[in-house]
């Protein structure tokens, strides 16, 4: 290890604090110190080139360091870095609002600055709506088992998976966990006033795909109650399920999406809450003022590169060159099938979960990860499940070699 790669880690062991981490035995860990990255790949400070297998906490759409999107961020920072959208407007903010709006169908967009927060901010919308029309009975939100929504409290509060949240049961907004459409249709919708899903697949829950049509048959359910539709696209959002937005599989119109990770290719924090003009008129006049925002709001940096990395999605080779990846990664899960240590593999478009027979308590998974990053991949594994998650931008060369080193891991 060189003096300097020392020293950062000593700084980082002295002085950090990493999330979801086990402190006791990261301090004494010889991580990566990540210092560049391009294209696919990352490379640590001891000059070793390494996979982004997990696309940088799932955020990395276009590769690192695209030069469209580097060139979008470089230009706004010479005009304007700062927020300036409470009292003022901005012109990346604008565009960004429309843009989304158009590709997502929705008639609104508040911005905020991570997945939590969009997540956050749909919730507050949802229970000053219900109060301002008088259905103060409508407070509840359901969601669904092992579904993952963020680590805000409120967000939190909607965490279907016991490990994390147990620290703040019962706190936050009244939850109902439904396991499937068959616990939900049996509640009673009178006190429901939204429920919140991860569409096609749930990706904290070790990669769990729902059945195909949930998503239309919940939406019909949520028509027919009343009952509004809050859809997570934090992960699936931008083109990771082979589909711009997930929703537009089963061509459901929600009446919230949360937009964060894939929203400005990864660069930069920004968030985005679409909504419905139905919803939206409401907050109009004396006493609807919707009081929520945040200092980093619709800055106008991550406005810029989102609308630098939306160009990218929308040209027309984009969703084909995803759809092409995922049967690249389907080809490599069915070789991984056939080995012993492997219990299952599941994946919707470009993301997958590989799960490993073990106990279910993290080991395998963690061991599985150590031995891929040693070969030059980067990946997370949930319990002793190990995510698979490359860069959308992966070419299928990339992806096979990725497929080949996961084989040569786990035989
Ligand atoms: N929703 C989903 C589905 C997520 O996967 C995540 C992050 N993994 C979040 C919300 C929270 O996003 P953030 O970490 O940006 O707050």
């Amino acid at each position: 290890m060189n003096s300097e790669t020392r020293q950062w880690l000593e700084a980082d062991w002295d002085f950090g604090w990493h999330p979801f981490t086990d402190q006791s035995q990261w301090e004494q860990s010889e991580v990566p110190v990540i210092v560049r990255g391009k294209g696919v790949y990352l490379y640590d400070s001891e000059g070793k080139r390494y996979f982004d297998g997990n696309s940088s906490i799932w955020t990395n759409i276009h590769g690192h360091s695209h030069p469209a999107l580097v060139a979008a961020i470089q230009k706004q920072s010479e005009e304007l870095c700062h927020s300036s959208y409470l009292g003022l407007a901005n012109a990346p903010a604008s565009e960004l609002g429309r843009r989304l709006c158009g590709a997502a169908g929705m008639d609104r967009c508040f911005f905020s600055d991570n997945g939590s927060t969009a997540i956050e901010a749909a919730l507050r919308m949802e229970l000053q709506w219900r109060y301002q029309r008088g259905e103060t009975g409508r407070r509840g939100f359901v969601a669904f088992e092992n579904g993952y929504h963020g680590d805000t409290l409120g967000a939190a509060s909607l965490g279907g998976v016991g490990r994390f949240f147990a620290s703040i049961a019962g706190m936050g907004p009244d939850l109902t966990l439904a396991r499937d459409l068959v616990e939900l249709e049996a509640l009673d919708p009178e006190r429901i006033a939204a429920v919140v899903i991860e569409p096609l697949i749930q990706g904290v829950n070790e990669m769990r795909p729902w059945p195909p049509g949930m998503l239309r048959k919940l939406r019909e359910w949520c028509g027919r109650t009343g009952v509004h539709l809050i859809l997570d696209e934090v992960m699936t959002g931008f083109g990771r399920t082979g589909e711009l937005f997930a929703c537009q599989r089963e061509e459901v119109r929600p009446d919230y999406l949360c937009l964060a990770k894939g929203l400005t290719g990864g660069c930069l924090p920004l968030a985005a809450t679409l909504t419905t003009a139905e919803i939206y008129e409401d907050f109009k006049g004396p006493g609807r003022t919707f009081y929520y925002g945040h200092s980093y709001t619709a800055n106008p940096l991550g406005c810029a590169v989102a609308l630098a990395s939306l160009d990218l999605c929308e040209h027309q080779s984009f969703l084909e060159r995803i759809r092409k990846g995922a049967e690249v990664m389907g080809e490599t899960l069915a070789q991984l099938d056939e080995l012993s240590l492997v219990k299952e593999t599941r994946r919707c478009g470009m993301v997958a979960g590989v799960e490993l027979v073990g106990d279910r308590q993290g080991a395998k998974g963690k061991e599985a990860c150590l031995r891929l990053r040693g070969l030059g991949l980067l990946t997370r594994p949930i319990l002793d499940t190990v995510v698979w998650m490359p860069p959308l931008a992966s070419s299928e060369e990339e992806l096979r070699e990725m497929g080949e080193l996961f084989v040569q891991a786990l035989q």
